[in-house]
């Protein structure tokens, strides 16, 4: 019997009626077919099939504490019990984003929204109402959600240089079908780490520029820390020119510590989105901030709307998940970042022992990216599409087939509850994955 029959027949079941077959378009890449959970439980996933799985896509990345967390399932249960959301304002507002201005260094004051999409979405458009500019700078190979304002195609270094041969000087693509060319005119990208590009765009457009986004770490396309002094040099040159700096944290924030890399970095951004690990798996996310760029919300010049925004189970979420992380005085992390560098030791001498040319970027905190190559480094996005993405996809099929779920393409989530049994089955599932690539 096939491995993976009862997820193939699931498949072909929910493509009858679920658009697609999948609930977002992403996770039609998983090979050999995108897999039907039955359940988590700690490190743990289990499919329809009833395969057990090390699971490091985390749902993409949420599940810091792992599936099925006691504290958090017993918080949640008992919000529910309560009523699960109100239309109304409840404590549990207060308190979430309480917690929030406490522990995130640039926070005054928060909002909670539904998704990190919207999150973005939010900060874009105070950002606009404040500085009464249109403008935002972006940059290759960061993600930023799928709004039409700002999803951009990921071009690859080719399609840059063909662009500007062409007399284009951004290589803007929308992200999708169906989205307006013109809801990116406004969008000016960048290549990251690229201190002269940055200056050259903010000279060129700085009055009429909005707001420069980035993640800290691109974690979207290979993990790649910033260079010494780039986020202080964005830091500086948008301050001094009123442009607002907004850090999405939609993956970091609560993963590389309960300061986000904001206050691990030390550096100070004016708005940051969080999502993803601040609800465990629960849908929720927020923009927090200076008070001089909140005020637009409380003086309702800028709106921010949502139906189930701040509702009793996320913000129980919310709840549990920051009580987690910070007991012991957060003991979560030094476990998370031991667990991580296990890996990524692990991981790299595999890599040498098999004779095969890859690199494990790791900048930091419980994340990595995998990815098989032949350049010396990767450190910006050009080199990052180098990357034999299929030789990689091969990988993480041998690694489901030897009980080790990863993301196809490379990115690796920690949770708190990796264990170090966890560490050497995922290292020897490797060790085989790796002896069958070609
Ligand atoms: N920002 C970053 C950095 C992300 O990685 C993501 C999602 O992966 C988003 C925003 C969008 O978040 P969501 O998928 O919750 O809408």
């Amino acid at each position: 019997m096939n491995r993976y029959e009862k997820s193939k027949a699931k498949y072909e079941e929910s493509k009858r009626y679920l658009a697609g077959g999948v609930a977002s378009s992403l996770r039609t890449a998983m090979k050999p077919v995108p897999l039907f959970a039955q359940s988590g439980k700690g490190s743990k996933v289990v499919d329809v099939d009833g395969n057990s799985y090390i699971d490091y896509l985390l749902a993409y990345g949420p599940l810091i504490l792992g599936h099925a967390n006691p504290a958090l399932t017993d918080a949640l249960h008992e919000a529910m019990q309560k009523g699960i959301t109100f239309g109304l304002q409840h404590e549990g507002e207060i308190e979430a984003a309480k917690r929030l201005t406490e522990l995130l260094p640039c926070a005054e004051k928060a909002v909670l929204s539904g998704s990190g999409t919207e999150a973005v979405m939010l900060a874009l458009r105070l950002a606009r109402a404040y500085t009464g500019r249109r403008k935002v700078v972006r940059f290759h190979g960061h993600y930023h959600g799928w709004s039409d304002s700002i999803f951009t195609a990921f071009p690859s270094a080719d399609m840059r240089a063909s662009a500007a041969a062409a007399g284009g000087d951004s290589g803007v693509q929308p992200g999708t079908g169906g989205q307006s060319e013109l809801s990116l005119q406004d969008v000016i990208l960048l290549p990251w780490n690229d201190s002269d590009a940055l200056l050259e765009a903010l000279e060129s457009h700085g009055d009429e520029i909005a707001a420069v986004i980035s993640e800290p770490i691109m974690c979207n396309s290979g993990c790649i820390a910033p260079r010494p002094g780039y986020l202080e040099l964005v830091r500086a040159e948008t301050e001094r020119r009123g442009i607002v700096f907004i850090m999405d944290e939609v993956i970091t924030g609560f993963r590389l510590g309960l300061g986000g890399a904001h206050g691990r970095f030390g550096i100070q951004p004016d708005l940051v989105t969080i999502g993803k690990a601040m609800g465990s798996g629960i849908a929720v996310s927020g923009v927090a901030g200076s008070a001089k760029l909140m005020k637009l919300i409380e003086d309702g010049t800028v709106s921010h709307l949502g139906t189930l925004n701040g509702n009793g189970v996320a913000t129980a979420a919310v709840l549990a998940t920051i009580a987690e992380l910070s007991k012991n005085e957060g003991a979560a992390y030094n476990v998370m970042e031991d667990t991580t560098q296990g890996l990524v030791t692990g991981l790299r001498a595999l890599l040498k022992k098999h004779g095969k040319s890859g690199i494990i970027n790791h900048a930091g905190g419980p994340v990595f990216h995998f990815m098989f190559t032949e350049e010396e480094a990767v450190e910006d996005f050009a080199s990052f599409n180098k990357r034999d993405s299929a030789a990689y996809s091969r990988f993480a099929e041998e690694m489901l087939a030897e009980g080790v779920l990863v993301r196809p393409n490379g990115l690796w989530y920690v949770s708190a509850v990796h264990s170090a049994e966890d560490v050497e089955a995922t290292l020897q599932a490797a060790d085989a994955a790796l002896g069958r690539l070609p």
